[in-house]
C-alpha cells in the first residue's frame, strides 16, 4: 500500500491546509486506492474524535406543504411524493421526542420544520421546547427552521439552542439547478446570522444531484469560509414525485471519496454521514465512519432508516462506539 494519503494526513496533522487541487485529487482517486484513502481520513478523524460516533435524532416537527421548489425535496410544493404532511407539533410532542432520543443514547436532538422560514408562532413553540429540553435533559440541541433573520437567531440562542442547521447543499454554480425560489446567497446569509448570534453552524451538502467533482470541492471550501462547525453529507436517494426522481445515484465509492475529501478539508470538524447512508452505501456503510464521526439514527425526516438497533450493531461491529453527550 503506497502511503500517500497517510502522508497527507500526517502533513495535515502537522498544520498543512489541504488545497483545492489536493481535494480534487482525492475525488479523482481510483477505486483501488479507496481503502488507503479511508485510512488517511481515519488518521485525521481518530486524532480529533477517536472512535466515537455522535448519534443524532431528528424531530420532524412540521412536515410537507413547503412553498419552495427544491428539486430533491419531497416536502416541496413541487413534489407529489407520498410523505406525512402536518402543521407545527406542540411543545409537549417535541419535548417528548427529546426524552425518547435521550433514552436511546442520542447525544444530539435536531428539531426540523419544513418551509422557507419560521413564523413567529412556530418560533415560540421551538424556543419554549428548547427551554424545557435544556432544563430537563443532557442533550445537545440543534434546530433547522429555514431562513433566519438576526433577531430570530438571537431568540433561538437565548432559548438554549447550541447549533443551527442550514445546508448550502451544493456549490453556488450548481445551486440554481436545485432551487429556483431562493438563492445560494440567501443560504449564506442565514448561516452567517446563526454564527453571529453565537450558535454553532451545521451546514452540509447533498451529493448526487448532477453536480461536478469541482462543485463538491467548491462547496467544501465555501463551508470552510463560513466556519461550519458540523457538516452533514447527504447522499441523494432520489424520491418519487420530486424533480430529481430519475437522477442516477452516486456510487458508494464516489460517496466514500467525497466523505474523505470533506475530512481532509475539515480535519477537526464534525463530519456526519447523513441521509442516504443505508440505501446508497448498503453493506459498505460502516466504511463511512472512517472519515465521518457522526450519523443520524432512528430514521430521517420523511423516510425511515434501518433503525437504532441495526445502527448500533453496525457501528459496534466496525469497532466504533457511541460518543456521549458533549456541548
Ligand atoms: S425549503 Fe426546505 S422544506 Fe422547503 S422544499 Fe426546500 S429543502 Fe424542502
Amino acid at each position: 500500500m503506497t502511503p500517500r494519503y497517510g502522508d497527507l494526513a500526517r502533513e495535515v496533522l502537522g498544520g498543512h491546509d489541504v488545497g483545492r487541487s489536493e481535494a480534487l485529487g482525492v475525488l479523482r482517486s481510483p477505486d483501488d486506492d479507496l481503502l488507503e484513502l479511508l485510512h488517511g481520513a481515519f488518521l485525521l478523524r481518530r486524532a480529533r474524535f477517536g472512535r466515537g460516533v455522535v448519534l443524532h435524532v431528528i424531530r420532524n416537527a412540521k412536515s410537507g406543504r413547503c412553498q419552495e421548489d427544491c428539486a430533491y425535496c419531497s416536502q416541496s410544493a413541487a413534489s407529489d411524493g407520498e410523505i406525512p404532511r402536518y402543521d407545527m407539533q406542540s411543545v409537549e410532542e417535541i419535548v417528548d421526542g427529546a426524552r425518547r432520543a435521550h433514552a436511546l443514547g442520542a447525544a444530539r436532538y435536531c428539531i426540523v420544520t419544513s418551509g422557507r422560514a419560521p413564523g413567529e408562532e412556530e418560533l415560540d413553540v421551538v424556543c419554549e421546547s428548547a427551554r424545557r429540553i435544556k432544563a430537563e435533559l443532557p442533550l445537545a440541541l440543534c434546530v433547522s427552521l429555514g431562513s433566519l433573520v438576526a433577531s430570530q437567531a438571537a431568540r433561538l440562542e437565548a432559548a438554549g439552542v447550541g447549533r443551527y442547521n442550514h445546508n448550502l447543499e451544493t456549490s453556488e454554480r450548481h445551486f440554481p439547478a436545485l432551487c429556483g425560489t431562493h438563492a445560494f446567497p440567501d443560504r449564506v446569509a442565514t448561516a452567517r446570522a446563526a454564527k453571529a448570534a453565537g450558535m454553532e453552524l451545521c451546514s452540509g451538502v447533498l451529493l448526487g444531484t448532477g453536480e461536478t467533482l469541482e462543485d463538491r470541492v467548491d462547496v467544501a471550501f465555501a463551508l470552510k469560509d463560513l466556519g461550519a462547525d458540523a457538516i452533514p453529507v447527504n447522499l441523494l436517494d432520489p424520491r418519487p414525485g420530486t424533480r430529481l426522481a430519475a437522477e442516477e445515484r452516486i456510487t458508494p465509492e464516489g460517496a466514500l471519496r467525497a466523505l474523505a475529501m470533506f475530512r481532509f478539508v475539515h480535519p477537526d470538524k464534525e463530519i456526519r454521514i447523513a441521509g442516504g447512508r443505508e440505501r446508497i452505501l448498503g453493506p459498505l456503510q460502516a466504511l463511512a465512519l472512517y472519515p465521518a464521526n457522526s450519523m443520524f439514527t432512528n430514521g430521517y425526516l420523511t423516510s425511515p432508516g434501518q433503525g437504532y438497533e441495526a445502527d448500533l450493531a453496525m457501528l459496534k461491529a466496525a469497532g466504533f462506539e457511541p460518543a456521549g453527550f458533549a456541548e
